[in-house]
């Protein structure tokens, strides 16, 4: 069985060092080349590949020492943007801010009533709008007083990554929007200007993508693989929380997540069994996929009753 992880902030390196230590008993843990070998039928077993998402600055304080000690490859997802002018993305920023004014002016933009949106947690909410919307709603719920310090690696950072022989580097868009939520040139720009933007950064060319959130269909679907084609990178990692399969194509290659300080006992569990694991995460009553499609649904029934009027 052949498997991508996808990790995000670590802060314990101790917990990061010990699962390192695990896989590489497990697993042959191999560099972003590989991937396409893991379900073209090479006949690699048991291959594995790091990938981390967003570029939060602990990769380079707790995960990149740890990859060093075991000379182990991992792929980091950033945008460009970000790294260059020391800012948030918006999830992020949405820690900054008073949560009952963020349900209230989203309550106004999604046009339904405020009680619709009691049961979901704020990030739901805002994946359910267009990047615009939730930067209009961030602007004006800021907690008074807080300050907003950048959380992410600086482009110094990602050139010493870039140049450590360890670490590809990857695009994950301009701004981290729900793809599936932006209108063609919004959805194009996000994608196409990340990865020129970062090879330029780099002064190399970027081969890899990842979808923000990632899950196919719902953040992303066939328009953004024609501009991940049109733009010539060559693999795009979705959330789908399973192992590699043959039938997999380039621009849906699955990854399985692992949070922070997961038990290493549930991660084997997680890995031996991907496919039951993936549906018990879409079942599960208040796990981010049930809110997200209830949420669509109310959304949907209140857009059906306006036009209706
Ligand atoms: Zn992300």
């Amino acid at each position: 069985m052949n498997s991508v992880l996808t990790f995000h902030e670590v802060s314990d390196g101790r917990w990061f060092d010990d699962l390192v230590k695990w896989l590489q008993g497990q697993y042959r843990l191999l560099p972003a080349e590989y991937v396409s070998e893991l379900y073209s039928g090479s006949g690699i077993r048991h291959g594995c590949h790091i990938t981390v998402d967003d570029g939060h600055r602990s990769f380079y304080d707790v995960i990149l020492p740890v990859l060093k000690r075991h000379r182990i490859p991992a792929t980091l997802f950033v945008s460009p943007s970000v790294c260059a002018e020391r800012t948030n993305f918006w999830f992020q920023e949405l820690q900054g801010c008073d949560e009952r004014a963020v349900r209230a002016a989203a309550a106004v933009v999604l046009n339904v009533p405020p009680m619709a949106l009691a049961p979901f947690s704020t990030t739901s909410i805002c994946k359910a709008m267009p990047l615009c919307d939730v930067e209009s709603i961030l602007r004006r719920c800021r907690t008074a007083g807080h300050q907003s310090r950048p959380q992410n690696v600086t482009v110094e950072e990602l050139r010493a990554l870039a140049k450590s022989g360890l670490v590809t580097i990857g695009a994950h868009t301009i701004s981290h929007p729900i793809l599936k939520n932006e209108c063609d040139d919004r959805s194009e720009e996000e994608i196409v200007r990340s990865i020129a933007d970062l090879a330029t950064l780099l002064g190399r060319d970027v081969k890899y993508f990842a979808y923000p959130n990632g899950l196919p269909d719902i953040d992303f679907s066939e328009r953004e693989e024609a501009y991940l084609a049109g733009a010539g990178v060559e693999l795009a990692f979705t959330t789908e929380s399973r192992d590699i399969r043959a039938s997999d194509t380039r621009y849906r290659v699955p990854r399985i997540q692992i949070a922070p300080n997961e038990e290493i006992g549930r991660i084997r569990t997680k890995l031996r069994f991907p496919g039951a694991w993936n549906l018990l995460k879409k079942l599960r009553p208040h796990g981010e996929y049930a809110e997200r499609r209830a949420l669509s649904r109310i959304l949907s029934m209140s857009s059906r009753t306006s036009q209706s009027v």
